[in-house]
């Protein structure tokens, strides 16, 4: 279910759903022709269709609980795309190239949207990165904890910032400044959808906001200027 969700404020709670009632689900308060105090602001969806974001690196959550569980070790998919949204992944049968099969993921642009001369190489890169020579010089073959589709993106995306002049990343460092983060957000959004989907609502005590949202790390880019 990925209808949209909104959020609002009453009697000191967050009401989550899908449209504001008529009534406060919580103190029972009618709102017809008042205004709320503050506007219903909407949560955003976090997962989008892989296959129209360019140069980002996937993760494909299958259930609820690989979701929970994912430490950078869980049998997770993830690959990265090219300019035009053709999906790389690594699996037993070695490297692919799909077209379709992305299109609900959590999507991390890895490149600033001005980095030019970067998108210009970058179909390039990713086509000689995933011929066996470079990605599997040894021929090693799938193995699920050290040689997998976390490996090989990640692997890719230390390539790409040697050619930056960039230090690598460890996988620790890329879990938990990348990835984490967004699989939290995503697991929190499909509690909400199944809350919401079996009690209209999901009600939860306000948490005080500072008056600056912390801003979003969605803008962070592993490749920027
Ligand atoms: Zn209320």
């Amino acid at each position: 279910m990925d209808k949209s969700i909104i959020r609002f404020n009453h009697c000191d709670k967050d009401i989550f759903c899908c449209f504001v009632p008529d009534e406060c689900p919580e103190c029972g308060v009618r709102f017809s022709g008042k205004r709320l105090e503050e506007a219903p602001v909407s949560i955003p969806n976090p997962f989008s269709n892989g296959h129209k974001v360019p140069c980002a690196f996937l993760v494909a959550p299958t259930e609820d609980s690989v979701l929970r569980d994912f430490d950078g070790h869980s049998d997770l998919h993830t690959g990265v795309t090219n300019t035009n949204g053709v999906v790389y992944n690594y699996t037993r049968t070695g490297v692919h190239r799909d077209h379709q099969g992305w299109e609900r993921c959590i999507c991390i642009p890895l490149v600033q949207p001005d980095m030019f001369n970067l998108i210009s190489q970058w179909d390039e890169y990713l086509e000689k990165f995933s011929s066996a020579q470079m990605w599997d010089p040894l021929w090693q073959s799938f193995h699920e904890e050290t040689h997998n589709c976390y490996n090989y993106t990640l692997m890719f995306i230390n390539c790409v910032l040697a050619t930056q002049s960039k230090p690598a990343l460890s996988k620790k460092e890329f879990t938990h400044t990348f990835v984490l983060p967004r699989i939290r957000r995503a697991t929190k959004y499909m509690m909400l959808c199944r809350e919401i989907s079996q009690n209209h609502f999901y009600i939860m005590n306000s948490p005080r906001r500072n008056s600056q949202e912390a801003p979003s790390e969605e803008d962070d880019r592993i490749y920027s200027t």
